[in-house]
This record gives structure tokens, sequence and C-alpha cells, in this order.
């Protein structure tokens, strides 16, 4: 067989493009395309594989196999040579197929009499679509350069069938982008919400994956990369960058210099691709070459090459991000991740969030906490597959996203949505009643709180005050530091809307999985037990002063609540306490009004502050416990880690035991405790919390329903002998025995 030439494989594509503009049914273009392929690679066989679902490909289209097997050979992901390609993305190219590790024998295909066999992975950008096989019969391996030529043929018609070419009302082959997919995963936030998808960074369509001058198609990709490398340049020039952001630049600088990049573009083009398909093609190559790669650092760096490779088209194809779309009704945004302040920005106008990565305590679930919208993480690969205006139901209970969805599921999910909303219907009629157990004792419920938009709900959920307001927010989604007047405007405005209830202001926790852009601190090799929160506080107190001094402003004669996070040992509360004391004699000196009253208080996180000194309770105002870190160094079960942080329950008696010890504690003293850890809000655990003896919880607003109508429901001596029996009897986790008992209480 000859060695293909560079016009060749140009000729062959024209000849591609032309067979897929001409009218036609869908499958009438697959076969009229493995013939033009067999006949240019001079191979007996040209077959075509698609995926059926995730793991099921195809036969889709043969020239040399038996015809009557297309649409009846079907393989799993991984199984045979085939399967092989498929799964790794990688060229298989053997002379001797029926000889190689793993092939297998499809009798109904009469591929036996074929020795050579070359698949090539077709995907685009990282989406594999299927696989493209030729096959002959004299035993021998293709050259490098037919390998080559076979990959940009497979590219054209990853774009050709992205762009539906091969869909058709014959039922060959199902439309791409519009099936029913199902995603798989992580609660990020709980909630249910039916809405349209709104992709937060639309994909660049290429429609174009064919051009007839290369030479022309050359100028465009070196001028487009030399904006980029402009770009970048303007980028690393700007200033307050931190080191994190300055090495991802610095990445990007390298690939978009990075000659072998450049030259492989180059040569795509000359064999017949477009610009824009030269970049898709090497940004997908990348893709399943790093995939291979287990290391961290570089798949790491292989996001860095797409984004890259993401702004190169769309300096090509003059797409932006603003795509001119109108957002749908009801939007539910999508995307691989997003910081703090852009999903801010989107606001309360979003029903759900979907990210392909994220994590629980990310920024961005953080904010999605705040704007009470549910949140699924990790949903893998679903900025591939949703297209904007796209069906789309979010299941933050369970971590599932139902793209598209059949109508059955679609009415399961309303159901779901609508007993959500009896539900809430209920507890809003208990919004002004006390959560007064039956036994008379009464649970003050406050919420937390990070946003001013979080405010509205004090008076909705009936919360009698906020008993956690997390200052990091207003750091974290600024890529500057706050004002101490934006600050104090704030927190004035927090206050108003408050309308005189009580507002526990932390101060700022910043560190561990709360990283503020411009205050990063060294890289640390245990950040959630570093340099963080009070301590950051204590040793550059520059930052807590300015905080403090907004703090008295804002409260301008009211009273203020402060509080301290992350408070270990006794002298840490002196010091703070001593902080803003000092605050407030110099304000005061300054002639500005202080508050009318202040009461300081500290979160107790870390279990040493359980036998802190006598001296230290009678010296707190009150002690909130931080159940979420107080529950990670207990059990030393990193709250960040999928794999550990269910693996205690919270309702361990162990963990409820440490519990009544701080309890009696703050008793001895009479110091008010409450806890507002997210376990707070939920019924269960806040049962069990109101019957070891918290009298006050704080919790997400939307949880102060529920939680109020379980306790009003029971009597909280009743759930502490059956945690008393739970324990004696030896159990580990007192919830199997409280799970019973419920049962029995028609709840
Ligand atoms: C906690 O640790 O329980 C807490 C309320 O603080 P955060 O979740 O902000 O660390
Ligand atoms: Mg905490």
């Amino acid at each position: 067989m000859a060695e293909r030439s560079e016009s060749d494989s140009r000729k062959l594509l024209r000849r591609l493009r032309d067979a897929l503009a001409e009218s036609g049914r869908g499958q009438d273009r697959l076969d009229r395309i493995t013939h033009l392929i067999a006949d240019s690679m001079r191979t007996e066989v040209c077959s075509i594989y698609l995926f059926r679902d995730e793991d099921t490909l195809e036969l889709c289209a043969t020239e040399g196999l038996n015809k009557a097997a297309v649409h009846q050979t079907r393989m799993k992901l991984g199984e045979g040579l085939t399967g092989r390609v498929a799964r790794t993305g990688i060229p298989v190219n053997t002379a001797n197929a029926p000889g190689e590790r793993g092939f297998r024998y499809m009798p109904e295909t009469g591929e036996e009499i074929f020795s050579s066999f070359l698949g090539v992975p077709i995907q685009r950008v990282g989406e594999r679509l299927g696989v493209l096989v030729v096959q002959s019969k004299v035993a021998r391996e293709f050259s490098d350069d037919e390998v080559y030529a076979l990959e940009v043929v497979a590219m054209v018609l990853a774009e050709m069938t992205e762009l539906g070419a091969f869909t058709g009302d014959d039922g060959a082959l199902g439309p791409l982008h519009r099936q029913p997919v199902l995603f798989r995963g992580a609660t990020g936030q709980e909630g249910a919400a039916e809405g349209r998808v709104w992709l937060h960074e639309p994909r660049v369509v290429v429609t174009n994956p064919v051009a007839d001058d290369p030479l022309a198609e050359i100028d465009r990709i070196r001028d487009a990369v030399g904006k980029l490398r402009i770009s970048i340049d303007d980028l690393l020039a700007a200033e307050q960058l931190d080191k994190e952001q300055k090495q991802v630049l610095e990445a990007y600088r390298m690939f978009a210099h990075s000659r072998g990049w450049l030259r492989r573009m180059e040569e795509d083009i000359m064999r017949g691709l477009s610009a824009e398909a030269a970049v898709e093609k090497e940004q997908g190559a990348a893709r399943a070459r790093l995939e291979q790669v287990p290391d961290a650092y570089l798949r790491e760096r292989l996001h860095d090459l797409d984004d890259l490779s993401n702004r190169l088209l769309r300096i090509l194809t003059g797409q932006g991000t603003d795509t001119g779309a109108a957002m749908p009704d009801h939007p539910i945004l999508i995307a691989r991740n997003i910081g703090p302040g852009e999903l801010l920005e989107y606001g309360r106008k979003l029903r759900g969030v979907v990210l392909e990565e994220g994590s629980v305590g990310s920024h961005a679930a953080i904010v999605a906490r705040a704007l009470a919208i549910p949140l699924v993480i990790h949903a893998e690969r679903i900025t591939q597959e949703a297209l904007n205006g796209d069906a789309i139901l979010v299941d933050g209970d369970q971590g599932l996203v139902h793209l598209r969805p059949e109508e059955t599921v679609a009415r399961a999910f309303r159901d779901k949505i609508a007993m959500q909303a009896e539900a809430q219907k209920r507890y809003a009629s208990l919004r002004n009643l006390p959560a007064q157990a039956k036994c008379g004792t009464v649970v003050h419920l406050h919420m937390n709180a990070g946003l001013m938009a979080d405010l509205p709900s004090l008076d909705g959920s009936g919360a009698e005050g906020v008993g956690l307001f997390r200052t990091e927010l207003q750091f974290l989604i600024r890529n500057q530091m706050p004002k101490r007047a934006e600050l104090a405007a704030l927190y004035a405005r927090v206050m108003d809307a408050a309308h005189g209830k009580r507002v526990a202001f932390r101060t700022l926790d910043i560190g561990s999985d709360k990283v503020v852009p411009y205050m990063k601190p060294n890289d640390e090799p245990n950040p959630a037990m570093g340099w963080r929160a009070i301590r950051v506080g204590l040793d550059k107190p520059g930052v807590l002063r300015m905080q403090l001094q907004a703090l008295i402003r804002a409260a301008a004669g009211r009273p203020l609540t402060v509080m301290f996070p992350f408070v270990a040992e006794h002298g840490e509360f002196i010091a703070a306490r001593r902080a803003i004391l000092a605050e407030l004699h110099r304000e005061k000196s300054l002639g500005h009004i202080v508050p009318q009253k202040i009461e300081i208080g500290a979160m107790c996180e870390t279990p040493s502050l359980v036998y802190a000194p006598k001296a230290f309770f009678e010296l707190a105002d009150f002690v909130s416990v931080g159940g979420n870190d107080l529950k990670q160094f207990f059990f030393a079960a990193d709250r960040e880690n999928e794999r550990v942080r269910r693996r205690y329950d919270t309702l361990n008696l162990s963990f409820l035991t440490f519990l009544e010890r701080i309890i009696a504690r703050c008793a001895e003293t009479d110091t008010p405790l409450s806890f507002c850890g997210e376990d707070a809000g939920r019924p269960v655990e806040a049962l069990v919390l109101a019957a070891l003896g918290f009298r006050t919880l704080s919790m997400r607003p939307a949880s102060i329903g529920p939680v109020k109508a379980l306790i009003r429901q029971v009597d909280l001596g009743e759930v502490r002998a059956v945690i008393r029996a739970a324990q004696e009897a030896g159990a580990e986790s007192a919830r199997p025995a409280l799970m019973d008992w419920l049962a029995t209480q028609k709840v």
C-alpha cells in the first residue's frame, strides 16, 4: 500500500464533505462514507461503530464486512480491539488482529479473514462518539502516516456526528443530545428542582471541519495563537495574582508557546482540516493521552490545555461565552466548575446548579447553600452532553441529574417536588409557633446566613435570629480585600434586615477550605489544622481589627454579637476578646457611637476547648458548637474527604457523650450554649441535640420547618431514655434505636 500523501488526505476529506452535503438519510450517508474511506485507504474493510449508550458500541455501517451485521453487532466498552480503542481513546494498529490479546471474534461479521486492523477513536474534545476501523487481508501494520490520516478522517466524522449529519428519521441512529441521560453525581446541597439547562460556558460549535485552502487556514491558526499568547501575557501582567493563579497562567503560557502544539495543528490543517477542527483534534488527543496518566498534577495540566484550546476556539470562531441566547425560564446552571462570585452574580435567578467538579466545602457550594438551591457535584461529562434549553431535573438529595428526562421520570419527579412543597406549606403553618416539645421544653431555632440574600428568610422561616453569620463570603467573592466602609455598610444592612433580632457575626474564618485569593496562606500540608480562623486573626491582626471596627460602626449603638471561630484555648479567647475591647475603646475615643451592649462568644470547634479552664466559660458570653469542625477533629475524619466524611455517625454514642460534657461545662457557669453545625438542621440529629440539652440550634433556613415539626411531636425525656438505653446496651450509635422508637411514634 502506498504512503498516503497530504493531498490524498485533503481529497478524501473533500469527498467526505461532499458526500455529507448531499441530501439523504443518515444511514445512506454513513454507508457512502465507509465506501469512500475504504477506497481511499485501499483497504477491503471500513466500519463505523458508534456508541448506543454509555458502554455499548454498535456497528452502524460497513464496507467489506457482512452488511447483515449492521445494527446487530454490539460490544461493550473495552471488549475486543474496537472496544479497547473506545475505552482508551488510543488507536490500535496490528498486523495480526486475531493474535492480539483481547481480540474477540464476531462470527456474524465475517471478519476472520482480515488480518490487519487499524482502529481510531471518533472523538470530539474528549467526547467519545465511536470507533472508525479499517481492516485488510494482507498481514501488515499500518504506517504512522496512515494512522494519522485515519485520525484526521475520524475527527471530521466526529464533527459531522456532532452536527447531526447521521441522524435521520429512519431510526438508524439515535440523534445526539436528544436522548435522556442520567448523571450520578454527589450531593452538594439538598433539594429538588426542574428547569432548563443554562450553560455557564456554552460549547463552541464548529460547523466547518474541512477546509479547502490549507495555507489560509494556517494563517488563521497562527494569527489566533498570536492573539492567544498576547492575551495570556496580558493576564500575567495583571496585578494581584496569587501564586496559584500565576502557576496556572505560566502553564498556559508554556502550552501557548509550545512549538509542538502549533506544529501538530498545522499538520492537521495540511491534511485538510479547518483551523478549528485541528484545535479540537489536538485537544481530544491530549485528553485521551492524559486520561491514562494517574498523576493528579498532570491531569490538572490537562485542564489547563483544555481551557487554552477553548480560548483558541473562541478566538477562531468569534464565539464568546455570551452567545446572545436568552436565559430560559427556571434556569439550571451547568458548569465544569464556577467561582463563588460568578455564582452569586446569577443569584436567585437560578433554580439549581450542576457541576462536573466541585466539592461539598467549595466556595460555590457555600454560595449554593446560601441561595438555597439544589447543587449536584461530580456530574461527569454533563457539560459535553447538555445543550442550552434542554429539560433537566436536579435531585440534590440523591445527587442525581436527569437530562432530557422521559415523561414518566419527569412525572415522578414532579410528584416529589409537589410533596416537598406540600411539606413546606405545613411547615409554614408552624412559622409563628415555638419549637416546643410535648414535655414543654422550648428549643430556640436560629438560622445560619452568610449573604445579604439570606436575610429575607429570617421572617419566612420563623427563625428567632441569626445564630451564625459567616463573614467569609464577602472576602471570598472579591478579588481584593473589601474596604472597612463597605463591610460596615453591609453589616448595617444585615442588622437592619434583622429588625432587632440577634445576629451572631462570626469573624473571618479563612484558611482550611476557605481560601481568599489575595490572602492565600503559604501552602500548608494540612490546612484544616493549619493557620486558619482566629489563629490568622491574632497573628496578623490588621484584618481582624478592620472587621471589628466595621462591626462596631455597623451596630451604630445597637446591640452587637460577635463570635470567634476555632478558638482552641482560653488564651486565644482572652486575646481575641481584648482585641474587640481595644477597638471599642478606640472607636469611643474617635467619637463614634459604640454598641449599646456587646456579647462576645467563642465557637467550640476543637475538642481542647471542652476541657478549658472554668475561667474560660466564665469569661465567654456564650459558646456555639461548630459541629462540622468539632466532629471532624473528634473522629479525625476530614469533612472534605468523600471517603471518610460520612464514616462516623453524628449519633455515635462516644460523640454524644462528648457533647454532654460540653453541655455540663456550660451549665456549671450558666454560659449560654448553642449548636450551629450542619447537623443542627437534620431533624433526627436536632432532636437528639435538644434531648441532650442544647436549647439553641442554628441551621439552614429551610431546615427550621422540618426540625420544628419533629420537635413539636415528641417528648424529649423519652428521646433521652432511648439514648440512655442504647448507651447501656453498648450500642455504637443511638440511631438504630431512635429510628425504631420514632417509627412507633407515628411522626
Ligand atoms: C462548623 O464548623 O460547624 C461551622 C459552623 O463552621 P464552618 O462550617 O463555617 O466551618
Ligand atoms: Mg467551622
